[in-house]
Formats: structure tokens, C-alpha cells, sequence
């Protein structure tokens, strides 16, 4: 086998590398590698082309290697390669965040500016913390997520997140957190185009919590409008609205985790347009800079900023911030990356494309094994039976199949086969998507 840099890989090259997220031992018994990528397609080492149906990690929203990214990633290098974000600025980083405030609706209209989706998670929790302290209700500290929820690998994420794995092994996480229930039911819910009709009253779970914890001891509510990492479940409808008056009436943030929602997955600059809710905080990564370097942020109301900022002129409103927030190579990729979103309308073609894709993967319904298709927006979800036997997973040995036999990127979530290609897929790439998961899923029926 070939490397990305043309080099002969042997066993020992593959050995210093611990994978994230990854069986690492058989992941380096049989790899699967990219070494290129461009438009829809990343490229394997040896040059056969894999379809990207999941935008590289629900980031590549503008598709790969698109010039003006490459060539303001580039120039930035060149003209300013670093600059520290602790009392020294530099244009891009204010240009940023003033075009993706003008993108939020609402009066979120300040950016704090992180290096990922964790951080960007962490900010808020802190900031949704320190807001309370600031506005002398320091005993409003409890945080409160949902199962089924995840928010990054930070020790704040992953206490308020809601996935048994990423939070059995690290001990006894942050004190003073709770969860409210998960928003699926298979029952109910199945095989549901969009936002399922059913469930709204799942956000009434948070009066549970208020009168188990009181309001005046809860600081906030953070949740994902689709929780992308368990399997693309979509908000039902009017659920977000009611956790938003629940959280007025109890005076309670609500955080909006738009880390995947963010930047026209959904078909709008977030989900919150898409909901008409306005949460007190969104957190975004990942398609900002469609993917090309790392980025995250928190964008905050006005009334949050304005609590941090009437003490005296020249102290530090915030004791938080990060070598890289606001790195002048991601500043110039947002830049970018927000300019290819604009010129080619691409939050709009996914909203106009919506219902032709909702219509391809519920295509899927009836082929063996699948027990449930969620869609929403440019996301796609399929959910196989586990095998009667318990061993091995279908959908893991469907997302195998589909690289290395139809040339084809998606996701696995334990039973779910997860799929999310760029904005810039064409009508003909989604059917030949479909095809690619239906023989994949007809080839792992046994
Ligand atoms: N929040 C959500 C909703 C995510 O989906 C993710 C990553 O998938 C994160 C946070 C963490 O982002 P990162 O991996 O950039 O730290």
C-alpha cells in the first residue's frame, strides 16, 4: 500500500497513529485510506474514487478542494500566519464573526470564537455559567442535556451529553448536571419524513427537572435540533418551541448545539431559522469553515454579552479563550466558505432539494433489515435489525462494503447507517447514493 504522500506504508507506519473513535486494531489489519479529494469524491491511495455521502465528518458543506477556500487559506499564510487572540486582533477574525452574527437570527448577534465543536460546547456551558455569576444569580449552575445527546469529548460535553459510551469509561464527569429524555420513538415516529408529528411533549421532561432541581439552582439547557452523532433524530414538530417557552418561564438559557445543524445542513444558515426559535446560545463548528481548518464558536445574545460588559473599562470581561480561537487561517477560511455558501445559494439548494431527498432514502424502506429512515434536511438515516445472533454489526459491515465496493463515504452509529453528502450534490449523485446503500444493504441481509 501506497501513503497519502506516496511513500511505501508498512504495518509500522500505521502503528504510531491512535485512532480516534476507531476500532484501531482491525482498522490497521485492512485500512480504509484517503489520500485526495475534490468536488463530491475523496480518492483512495491507489486513485478509485469514494463518493463523500457524509461531508467528510458533516463539515465539507461546499464540497472539496474548492479554490477560493485553498486560495484564502494560502494567501493568509503568507500575509499573517498566527496571531495570539488575547488582547490583539486582527481584521478576519473581526469580519468573521460579524458575517456569521449577520447569519443567526435574532439578536445572537456576538461570536466567541473556539478551535472545534468540544470547545465550542465548553464555551457555552462556561459562559451560560459565568453569565448567572455576573448577573448575581451565581446559584444557577446546573446544566442540563438530553440522552442522546452529544456535544463533544470535552469533560463538559460529554456530562451533559447523553452517550453511554463517551462517558462510561471517564469517571464522575462534572457535578451538578442532569438530563431530560431523548425525543424518539420508533413506534410512533417511524420512517418520518422531516420533524416526526409526534413528541412535542418531550420537552415538558424539563418541568421534571425544575421541580426535582428548582429553577433558581439550573443555569441551562443544551440541545442538538437534530441529534446527529446518535443517528439523525430530528426535533418533532413544535418541540423546540415549547422547550423555549419552558425555558423563559423557568428563566433558563436554552443552548442550541448547531455544531452539525449549523451553516445549510438543515436548508437555512442554522436550525434555529429553520424552528423560528431563537435559543440564547448557538455553538457551531465544523461547516464554518467547511471543514478546512479547524474552527468552533459560541454565538450569544445580546443580553449575554451586555451582562459581561458593565464592569470597569479595561478588565477582562471573560476568564476563557484559547491559543487558536480565532486563528487567521480559519478566519480566512470562514471568509471563504461563507462567500461559496452565498454565491452558489447553497442553504437554499439543500431546503430546495429536500423533499427530493427525503423521497430517495425512503426509497430504502422495504429492503431488508431496515427498521426505521429518518431525513431531515440534506441528512439521511437508516436503521438496521441487529443480527439474531448479536455478533457483528450490519450497518458497520455496510459502511465497510460501501468503501471499499461501491466507492461510497457514510456513517455508522451503532445500528444506523448515517449519510449527509455536500451541499453541492447533484440530483443524479443522491440517486446514485441510494443505489450504492441499497446494494450494500441487500449484500449484508445475512
Ligand atoms: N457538538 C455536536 C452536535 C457534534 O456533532 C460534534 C461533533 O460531531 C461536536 C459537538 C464536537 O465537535 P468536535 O469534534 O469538532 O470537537
Amino acid at each position: 500500500m501506497t501513503s497519502a504522500t506516496g511513500a511505501i506504508a508498512t504495518p509500522n507506519d500505521l502503528e504510531a497513529y491512535w485512532m480516534p473513535f476507531t476500532a484501531n486494531r482491525s482498522f490497521k489489519q485492512n485500512p480504509r485510506m484517503v489520500a485526495r479529494a475534490e468536488g463530491m469524491f475523496y480518492y483512495t491511495p491507489e486513485g478509485k474514487p469514494v463518493m463523500d455521502g457524509t461531508a467528510g465528518l458533516w463539515c465539507c458543506n461546499a464540497g472539496h478542494a474548492r479554490e477560493p477556500i485553498i486560495h484564502a487559506i494560502q494567501a493568509q499564510a503568507r500575509e499573517l500566519d498566527y496571531a495570539p487572540s488575547f488582547q490583539y486582533g486582527h481584521p478576519k477574525v473581526f469580519a468573521a464573526a460579524a458575517r456569521i452574527a449577520a447569519l443567526a437570527p435574532g439578536d445572537l448577534d456576538h461570536v466567541f470564537f473556539a478551535g472545534s465543536g468540544s470547545e465550542a460546547a465548553d464555551s457555552a456551558l462556561k459562559i451560560a455559567l459565568a453569565y448567572w455569576n455576573v448577573s448575581g444569580r451565581g446559584s444557577k449552575t446546573r446544566l442540563i442535556g438530553r440522552e442522546r445527546g452529544y456535544h463533544g469529548v470535552g469533560f463538559g460535553g460529554i456530562s451533559v451529553g447523553g452517550m453511554v459510551n463517551n462517558r462510561k469509561f471517564f469517571g464522575g464527569l462534572l457535578t451538578g448536571t442532569d438530563h431530560i429524555s431523548h425525543t424518539y420513538d420508533r413506534e410512533k415516529q417511524a420512517f418520518s419524513k422531516g420533524e416526526p408529528e409526534y413528541g412535542a411533549h418531550f420537552a415538558d421532561d424539563l418541568e421534571r427537572v425544575v421541580a426535582l432541581h428548582d429553577a433558581s439552582t439550573i443555569a441551562a439547557v443544551i440541545v442538538e435540533p437534530m441529534a446527529g452523532s446518535t443517528g439523525g433524530l430530528p426535533a418533532p414538530k413544535g418541540y423546540l418551541k415549547r422547550l423555549r417557552e419552558l425555558c423563559d418561564k423557568h428563566g433558563i438559557l436554552l443552548i442550541f448545539d448547531e455544531v452539525i445543524t449549523g451553516f445549510g445542513r438543515l436548508g437555512f444558515a442554522f436550525a434555529a431559522e429553520r424552528y423560528g426559535v431563537v435559543p440564547d446560545m448557538i455553538t457551531f463548528a465544523k461547516g464554518v469553515t467547511s471543514g478546512t481548518v479547524p474552527m468552533g464558536g459560541v454565538i450569544v445574545r445580546k443580553h449575554i454579552y451586555d451582562a459581561f460588559m458593565n464592569g470597569p473599562d479595561n478588565v477582562i470581561e471573560l476568564f476563557h479563550g484559547y491559543t487558536y480561537s480565532g486563528h487567521p487561517l480559519a478566519a480566512a477560511a470562514c471568509l471563504a466558505t461563507l462567500d461559496i455558501y452565498r454565491e452558489e445559494g447553497l442553504f437554499e439548494r439543500a431546503r430546495a432539494m429536500e423533499p427530493m431527498w427525503a423521497d430517495a432514502v425512503m426509497s430504502l424502506k422495504g429492503e431488508p433489515n431496515v427498521v426505521d429512515i429518518r431525513t431531515v434536511g440534506l441528512v439521511g438515516a437508516v436503521d438496521l435489525a441487529p443480527r439474531a445472533d448479536g455478533v457483528g454489526k450490519r450497518a458497520f459491515e455496510a459502511m465497510d462494503r460501501l468503501f471499499r465496493e461501491e466507492g461510497l463515504m457514510v456513517r455508522t452509529a451503532a445500528d444506523t447507517i448515517a449519510f449527509s453528502p455536500p451541499l453541492i450534490i447533484t440530483e443524479n449523485q443522491v440517486e446514485e447514493l441510494i443505489g450504492k446503500l441499497r446494494r450494500a444493504i441487500r449484500a449484508v441481509a445475512n
